[in-house]
């Protein structure tokens, strides 16, 4: 893997990818390979703190990992993996717990959020989740964390804990990790409101049929004051028109920018016109979803190679805080 320097993420197992986690993250851990030894996670632990049905997950994780290779992730290269699959990370979240303190924890805004979200189901792992979420990334030694900026807190409680670790053993056994921060652009889901998710029921998935996908577009909420056909719109305020300039080429988007606003096109044949560009735009991702496919137990063989590989270096970090701790 030569001297790059590495990189971490994880991402929770949910499944099939949509738009929002292909923008927002899956694009990015595919450009990262170019510059940076890249370690991708599907974070399984993390999601039991919120999930109560574990059914899906194992599905979840070969579907989001299926999509990830398809998009281009390469696995000959970059370190995919399931986060349980390395025995070393939960005895580093317990040696770092041990020097967060709790208030910090239950302080956090995440934590009262997922308080709010979950009152019935405030277990402890919830509390020490940000514990286990700096131990993933020092583990793998990585030295910067892909983020969106509303995720700069996290990061920044994931530099405390490691400086206070070091501090304690007296030397930098744990490396600071920095963030990378990624301009992504917000994706809003079907419904124009809120951010794209699964849960939301909002979303257009990478994998879906072109004519699933059509379906989805054509529930797209457009601009709310455009009620007729012969009403001018105003593609300033509608989703359709942000993806089309993500999805779209410059000329269909210049066409839709003049169109809209003097009605001269419909939003039925404009979100048409975009499901035609996004299936064009996925369709390659999509024949190489097909091919993984084809070849039985691609996803699984991937995730056993990366456990192995992963364990190497957190097996390296491992000794380092065994010895710097004291632990016999
Ligand atoms: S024509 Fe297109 S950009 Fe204009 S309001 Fe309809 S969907 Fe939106």
């Amino acid at each position: 893997m030569g001297e790059r320097e590495r990189v971490f993420s994880g991402a929770r197992p949910t499944g099939r990818q949509h738009l929002g986690n292909y923008l927002g993250a899956i694009q990015n851990y595919v450009a990262l390979q170019d510059h940076y030894d890249c370690v991708y996670c599907a974070v399984d632990l993390h999601a039991l703190t919120t999930m109560e049905d574990t059914e899906r997950l194992r599905e979840n994780t070969a579907e989001m990992v299926l999509d990830w290779l398809a998009a281009g992730i390469r696995p000959e290269e970059s370190i995919v993996f399931v986060q349980s699959h390395v025995p070393e990370l939960p005895l580093l979240h317990t040696i770092l717990s041990m020097v967060t303190p709790l208030g910090k924890l239950t302080d956090l805004p995440t934590f009262k959020e997922k308080v709010r979200l979950q009152p019935h189901n405030v277990n402890y792992g919830l509390v020490g989740y940000p514990v286990l979420m700096t131990a993933d990334i020092v583990l793998y030694k990585a030295r910067y964390v892909p983020v969106g900026l509303d995720q700069a807190p996290h990061l920044e409680f994931a530099r405390e804990v490691v400086r206070t670790f070091n501090h304690r053993v007296g030397r930098e056994v744990l490396i600071e990790p920095e963030m990378k921060v990624t301009e992504v652009p917000k994706v809003l889901g079907t419904d124009g409101q809120q951010k794209m998710s699964k849960s939301l029921d909002n979303h257009i998935e990478l994998a879906a049929t072109p004519e699933e996908t059509l379906k989805k577009v054509m529930t797209m909420v457009t601009d709310p004051a455009r009620i007729r056909r012969s009403d001018p719109g105003n593609p300033d305020v509608c989703n359709v028109f942000s993806m089309h300039k993500i999805f779209s080429s410059g000329d269909d988007v210049g066409m839709v920018n003049v169109e809209c606003r003097r009605a001269g096109i419909g939003c039925v044949e404009c979100k048409q016109l975009f499901a035609r560009n996004l299936n064009r735009h996925l369709e390659p991702f999509r024949r190489r979803r097909g091919e993984f496919e084809q070849t039985p137990n691609v996803v699984w063989d991937v995730l056993s190679d990366g456990a192995k590989r992963a364990r190497e270096i957190a097996a390296a970090t491992m000794a380092d805080v065994r010895d710097a701790v004291g632990l016999p």
